[in-house]
């Protein structure tokens, strides 16, 4: 049987490359579950993969693509047969196993999650690893003990896939939320989404004080290095800063001051390794309150074909809200 793939691949000849190929099953790395991929998503990471700007993918070829949705076909894996309606981000797929982006994957049962049974395969990835891990940062600053009363929550990264579903989950959960962004025509998105106030990232992006005004109680970060340093300098007495990105780069040029005056929190939000247990509560947690008419309005849908392409938008910066690709259309 025969199925199409995104498979980046490398070598002295032809260089680095990602392309639509035909492969077997054999093609396929060994694993217990074999999945019926109906959808996936581009994230950040899978730019970076289909790109080669950073070394992601670790085994050529491969094929690309961190998350998928879809239908188990076989298993020899106890907790799943058949028919079940599965999910999966991370664990190296799409880095040095074989992912999502095919309609076929093959992978370890473990690390499938089962799809709740209010959200179709099509939103489980309109949600992808970046509405996941926006979840995750979301139950950071939930488990510190933040509630509305507490104050502002800011989130940048803002137009991006963990910014604009952080910024619908936060304003449901009754925050106010201050989106941050470098796209201020989409304002009246991020509005939409919730935000109820839009600031320049230009106020963030460059290197600031170690202690500034108090002005959020909790942040979500997608981007990292300076504007990191200046969200932490930002937040209000015992405040907390969940931090899981990098647009901007992986340095934090901080100081401690916020950490030691101010007592504030800095979670460390891993999407990729995380438990089982919290992948499942964090999904259950989507599909109970993430508003799906506002994901399905935030939504649109590409063909496997369209992929490659893109994968370089998302580095450019020319992604708003979710892309969700159908693999059955090429
Ligand atoms: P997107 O590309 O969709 O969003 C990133 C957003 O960051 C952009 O839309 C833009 O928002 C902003 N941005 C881009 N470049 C810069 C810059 N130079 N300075 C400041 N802001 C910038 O990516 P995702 O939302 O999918 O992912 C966001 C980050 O989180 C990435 O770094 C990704 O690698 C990381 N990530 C980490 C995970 C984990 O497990 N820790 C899991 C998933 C993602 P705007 O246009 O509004 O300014």
């Amino acid at each position: 049987m025969t199925f199409q793939a995104l498979v980046i691949d490398k070598d002295e000849k032809a260089g680095y490359r990602a392309e639509l190929r035909p492969l077997g099953d054999t093609d396929l790395p060994e694993g217990d579950v074999m999945v019926g991929v109906q959808y996936s998503t581009i994230n950040y990471k899978d730019g970076l993969a289909i790109t080669g700007k950073a070394p992601v993918v670790r085994k050529f070829p491969l094929v690309a693509g961190i998350d998928f949705s879809g239908v188990v076909q076989h298993s020899t894996h106890p907790d799943w047969k058949p028919g079940d309606r599965v999910l999966l981000n991370g664990w190296g797929v799409g880095e040095s196993h074989s992912g999502g982006l095919a309609q076929l994957a093959r992978v370890k049962g473990d690390w499938l999650v089962r799809l709740p049974d209010d959200l179709s395969a099509r939103q489980a990835m309109a949600i992808g690893t970046a509405g996941y891990t926006a979840m995750l940062c979301v139950m950071a600053l939930d488990k510190h003990g933040l509630t509305p009363a507490d104050g502002d929550i800011l989130v940048t990264g803002a137009n991006g896939g963990v910014g604009s579903i952080a910024i619908a989950l936060l304003s449901r959960m009754g925050f106010r939320v201050v989106a941050s962004t470098g796209r201020l025509g989409e304002t009246a998105f991020l509005q939409q989404l919730g935000a109820a106030e839009v600031i320049d990232r230009a106020e963030l992006a460059a290197p600031g004080k170690p202690l500034g005004k108090e002005r959020w109680a909790g942040v979500v970060d997608a981007v990292g290095s300076h504007t990191l340093a200046n969200a932490c300098a930002g937040t209000r007495y015992r405040g907390a800063v969940a931090a899981c990105g990098l647009a901007q780069g992986l340095d934090f040029p901080g100081s401690v001051a916020p950490f030691i005056l101010r007592g504030i929190t800095l979670y460390g939000i891993d999407s990729v390794m995380a438990p089982q247990a919290l992948r499942r509560a964090a999904w259950q947690r989507l599909a109970s309150e993430l508003d799906l008419a506002k994901l399905d309005a935030i939504t649109h849908e590409i063909t496997l074909g369209q992929a490659a392409q893109a994968g370089r938008d998302i580095l450019e910066g020319r992604i708003r809200g979710r892309v969700v690709v159908n693999v059955a259309r090429i």
